[in-house]
């Protein structure tokens, strides 16, 4: 059984490192936090002072971390993974972050002929604990498929979409579709609660219509009884929404709608609202209308 290394044992990193400890694996675990690391070493995993050391002992090394400045330095600045990889490793990012930033690691990587692949996840926490994610898989064939039983063990859809970036480039579309939507359910939710049309009749007529969808189901019931408790924080949109306009400026695609999101959301965070669940987006419109949509 190959020996995984797992960094970034937050919200989502630590329920994936348990899964991948019940399905068999012998772990090696590292995080800034003390404290999540020695929840991890309760349950069977080893800890490892650096990334350097982590690596030196793993076969396959995980990163599930906030964003790409701490990737960057974790896999390739000083005591970093990079300084252990043995010959053979193989380094799996799971992380959301920009895909031109994977796609910089990656070539530090292949320079000491390590594959790499992004594979950043959809979901959540809660299937972060059931083992339910979906990943969203770059890189090289051969590599995922030889990494896909491990993915399997955090996930039960694993999708193999291209070179190395890619993955990052699936979650950045998932990240817009998911904030635009959200905008729209909030903007209609407002007008229909200020025109006097109670928002939940509305929300049962139209789900099983055009207007249905997952994040309209997900999101409207908690709207409804305000409740804005993280689910998602809105810090960590804003952080995707950024990694898009990053991404699409420089492959020449302007992004007209996820830039006004951003703002948005940006405007909620300068209101002290940067933790909420990016479904307290609806927030921003109440303000604007002065009217609550609350059951
Ligand atoms: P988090 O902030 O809870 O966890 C990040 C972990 O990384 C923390 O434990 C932190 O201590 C650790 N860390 C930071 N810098 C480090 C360093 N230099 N060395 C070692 N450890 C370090 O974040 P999260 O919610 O677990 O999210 C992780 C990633 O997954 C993010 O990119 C996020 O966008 C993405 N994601 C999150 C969710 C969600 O619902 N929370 C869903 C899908 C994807």
């Amino acid at each position: 059984m190959k020996k995984i290394g797992f960094i970034g044992l937050g919200v989502m990193g630590k329920p994936m490192a348990k899964n991948l400890i019940k399905a068999g694996y012998q772990l090696v675990v590292c995080d800034i936090v003390p404290a999540a690391v020695a929840e991890l070493v309760s349950v069977g995993a080893v800890s490892a002072p650096t990334a350097k050391d982590l690596a030196s002992r793993s076969d396959i090394v995980i990163t599930m971390l906030p964003n790409s400045p701490e990737v960057k330095q974790v896999i390739l600045g000083e005591n970093g993974v990079i300084e252990g990889l043995r010959a053979g490793s193989i380094v799996v990012d799971m992380s959301s972050i920009s895909p031109l930033m994977s796609q910089e690691v990656a070539k530090k990587l292949s320079a000491m002929k390590v594959p790499m692949l992004d594979a950043p996840v959809s979901g959540g926490e809660p299937k972060a604990i059931s083992g339910t994610l979906a990943i969203m898989v770059g890189g090289p064939s051969a590599t995922f498929e030889e990494v896909k039983p491990i993915l399997s063990a955090m996930g039960s859809s694993v999708t193999h979409v291209g070179d190395i970036g890619s993955g990052n480039i699936t979650k950045l579309a998932n990240q817009i579709i998911v904030a635009l939507n959200i905008a729209a359910v909030a903007e209609a939710l407002v007008l229909a609660t200020k025109a006097g049309v109670d928002p939940e009749r509305v929300y049962q007529a139209i789900r099983g219509g055009l207007a249905g969808s997952t994040v309209l189901d997900a999101k409207v019931p908690l709207i409804l009884k305000g409740n804005f408790k993280p689910g998602f924080r809105m810090e960590l949109h804003i952080k995707d929404l950024l990694n898009a306009l990053e991404t699409g400026h420089s492959v020449g695609v302007p992004m007209p709608l996820s830039s006004l999101v951003l703002e948005f959301m940006q405007a909620l965070k300068v209101d002290g609202k940067g933790k909420d669940d990016h479904g307290g987006l609806i927030q921003f419109y109440e303000k604007l209308a002065k009217v609550e949509v609350r059951k």
